[in-house]
């Protein structure tokens, strides 16, 4: 028996579900990684008029991942077999070309990837190729979690009860993954070809490995250092100024770490007894919980509100819109904490979570502009981009989710910043020009006095924006504002 495994959104050789049963069933196993031209070409469209390389952090870091595999793959006799094309083609070519007998790949919930899944499928069965797919990017997928009268859930908490009771043993043990002597067949002459570099697909070195060290090795090295600090997770996790989360979500996206290893840490940590492992487990559990929203309502995917009363909100538009988006995704809101926040995700591709939940609100709630432009920017800069988790979050802060907060919670960017960047060292970090002001006027530096402003060398409107909207005004519109959705939750 011959196998070929595709690797997608599961960039590591170690408790990868598909890779264990393809070594399992076969003499010979290869592995192969397409860069899709149809999600690399929308992320190419800004820059191919002005024919520059573009920019995207996670092509960088993707690539960054595959040239280890390709590497230990190499020290065992094999090799990544790595083509940019069309999976559709590509994958049937390849496995035909190899002769094998059936190709191995992990689940994927998203929509387009699962008829893209299913067209693979198709072709390969024509060829009398069997197609493999496992559950590993989850713990818990599709409708293995449910109500006691067998629904699926929409409210977090009894959803996370229900999972961890359901928890055991065989749900988070590591896949063995280790390969017989010359398991790892070398590749033939005509599929022989080095990794396509970055350049040729159009795309720029972006100096992501400086501050996010690629691949399962470096998923490691950031797992090591959080685990030092797990147990003191629930302190700090709200205060994007301190090291206080894991940073471990881009490696999570890309399959460069193992959910069930991560779980068997935070699991075995709780009933340990930290209080940091059982908070830090439940957002991995938030983490399943999307998935499986997005898996039981694919509809989610095309930009409707999961609670449809909510898509008669009626939104800014036109030019008025379009300016406060602007201001929004350039960091020049004239509030601090959510123009620091902006300048992070656009330096960085991060965003600490409190801060997302921040702006989200301030964009939805205080510039009433559409929850689903917020999406898409994040889906373009947030190097852990993830359909579910993002659409879930921006639903969750528009109110229009599943288990989201009611409408009239309306963040204050004021307090939340006094409250989670009490000294301002967050917002200093990313807007110098706000470096000499108090802790006090930190957060509102309209507020300030003239004296503290000229001392500072501040000129509002000049070195820092004016706020762009007042927040007690922009909380009652955005309460008539939503007042047209019947169903208050
Ligand atoms: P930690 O606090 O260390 O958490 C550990 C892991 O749990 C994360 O890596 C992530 O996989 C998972 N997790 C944590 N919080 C959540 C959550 N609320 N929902 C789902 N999973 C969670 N997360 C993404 O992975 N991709 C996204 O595209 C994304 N978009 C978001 C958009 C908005 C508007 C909001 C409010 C949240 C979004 N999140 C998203 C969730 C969360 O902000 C990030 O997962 C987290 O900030 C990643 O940092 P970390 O790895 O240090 O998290």
């Amino acid at each position: 028996q011959k196998a070929l495994v595709w690797l997608r959104r599961d960039l590591r050789l170690y408790d990868h579900a598909a890779l264990h049963h393809a070594l399992k069933n076969s003499q010979q196993v290869w592995l192969t990684f397409i860069f899709d031209i149809d999600i690399l070409e929308p992320l190419r469209t800004d820059n191919i008029k002005n024919q520059a390389l573009s920019h995207d952090r996670r092509v960088d870091f993707i690539w960054q991942g595959l040239q280890q595999i390709d590497e230990a793959l190499r020290k065992q006799g094999g090799g990544l077999i790595v083509q940019v094309g069309k999976p559709t083609e590509c994958i049937p070519k390849i496995a035909c070309e190899l002769g094998v007998d059936c190709v191995y790949t992990n689940h994927d919930y998203e929509p387009s990837a699962i008829s893209r899944d299913a067209a693979v499928q198709a072709s390969l069965n024509k060829l009398n190729i069997h197609f493999e797919s496992f559950k590993d990017q989850v713990i818990f997928e599709k409708k293995e979690i449910l109500t006691n009268s067998n629904t699926v859930f929409s409210v977090f908490t009894p959803y996370k009860n229900n999972w961890l009771k359901t928890l055991q043993e065989k749900h988070i043990a590591s896949y063995d993954c280790t390969p017989k002597k010359g398991q790892f067949a070398a590749i033939p002459k005509s599929l022989q070809s080095p990794l396509p570099s970055l350049e040729s697909m159009g795309f720029c070195s972006t100096g992501i490995e400086a501050y996010l060290p690629p691949g399962s090795e470096g998923g490691q090295q950031f797992l090591e250092d959080f685990l030092h600090r797990i147990d003191q997770y629930q302190i700090g996790r709200d205060f994007p100024a301190i090291k206080g989360v894991s940073y471990l979500s881009t490696h999570l996206r890309f399959g460069m770490l193992s959910i069930r290893g991560l779980v068997r840490e935070g699991h075995r940590r709780m009933l340990a007894g930290s209080m940091g492992a059982t908070i830090w487990l439940s957002e991995l559990i938030w983490r399943d919980f999307y998935f499986m929203i997005l898996a039981n309502h694919p509809r989610l995917s095309s930009g409707v509100a999961f609670k449809p009363d909510y898509d008669q909100i009626q939104w800014e538009s036109g030019a008025t819109a379009k300016k406060l988006f602007s201001a929004w995704c350039e960091g020049k809101t004239g509030y601090p904490l959510v123009d620091a926040a902006m300048h992070q995700l656009n330096q960085s591709g991060y965003m600490h979570n409190r801060l997302r939940m921040v702006v989200a609100s301030f964009l939805t709630k205080d510039l009433g502009v559409d929850w689903r432009w917020g999406e898409a920017y994040f889906a373009k800069h947030l190097n852990d981009f993830e359909l579910s988790s993002n659409n879930g979050g921006w639903q969750w802060a528009s109110s229009s989710g599943c288990d989201a907060q009611p409408y009239f919670r309306i963040f204050n960017p004021i307090t939340q910043s006094e409250k989670f960047d009490s000294e301002g060292k967050f917002i200093r970090r990313y807007l110098p020009q706000l470096e000499k002001l108090s802790k006090k006027s930190i957060h509102a530096p309209w507020e300030a006095g003239h004296i503290e402003l000229e001392a500072a060398s501040i000129l509002l409107g000049r070195d820092y924006p004016l706020p762009i909207v007042n927040h007690d005004e922009a909380r009652k519109k955005t309460l008539v504002r939503y007042s047209v959705v019947k169903k208050v939750n």
